[in-house]
C-alpha cells in the first residue's frame, strides 16, 4: 500500500501545523490551524494567499473524492484555526476536554465551526477511517486533553506529536 503524506502548513512558522496522510480512497489530516487571518475573510480568498491549508475540497464547492477525517491534537489556536472555514460538513476528531473546551468556546461566541462535526476520540482506541488506523497517545502539553497521533496503512506507521 502506498501512503502519501503532505505538509500543508507549518514548515517555515511556529505552529500552524497541518499534514495529510492519504490513501487511495482515504485522507486523515492532522491538526487544522493558521497562523493569522484578518477577521472578515473568505476562504477562497484565504485559499488563494496560502493562508489556508492547500485542501480545495474542504474550502470551496469542489468535491472530494476521498473518505476525509480531520484530527486535532490539541486545543491551541495553532492547531484548529481553519475549521471555521470548512464549507463541508467533516468529521474533527479531539479528545473529550478539547471537545468540551470548543463547545464552550463556541457557547461564549468566540469560536464558530458550522461545518465540523466534532467527534470524540479516546486515547488507545483505534479509529478507523477507511483504510488508515488512527490511534491517540496522552501527551505532555499545557492544555487538558492533549494528544499525538499514530497513523497506519497496514505496513507503515507515522507519528504526528502536535507540538511535542
Ligand atoms: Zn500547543
Amino acid at each position: 500500500m502506498t501512503t502519501t503524506v503532505t505538509v500543508l502548513n507549518g514548515v517555515d512558522t511556529i505552529g500552524g501545523n497541518v499534514v495529510a496522510f492519504e490513501t487511495q480512497t482515504a485522507r486523515v489530516i492532522m491538526d487544522f490551524g493558521i497562523n493569522f487571518a484578518p477577521a472578515d475573510s473568505q476562504p477562497d480568498d484565504l485559499l488563494s494567499n496560502g493562508i489556508l491549508p492547500a485542501l480545495p475540497d474542504l474550502f470551496t464547492d469542489i468535491a472530494g473524492d476521498k473518505q476525509t477525517a480531520i484530527f486535532i491534537s490539541h486545543l491551541h489556536l495553532d492547531h484548529m484555526g481553519a475549521l471555521k472555514y470548512l464549507t463541508k460538513l467533516t468529521p474533527v476528531y479531539m479528545t473529550m476536554e478539547s471537545a468540551t473546551l470548543y463547545a464552550e468556546l463556541i457557547r461564549q461566541g468566540l469560536e464558530s465551526a458550522p461545518n465540523a462535526q466534532v467527534q470524540v476520540i479516546a486515547p488507545n482506541k483505534d479509529v478507523q477511517i477507511g483504510d488508515l488506523t488512527v490511534r491517540a497517545f496522552a501527551t505532555d502539553h499545557d492544555i487538558m486533553g492533549a494528544v499525538m497521533f499514530e497513523v497506519t496503512d497496514g505496513q507503515h506507521r507515522f507519528v504526528h506529536s502536535g507540538d511535542v
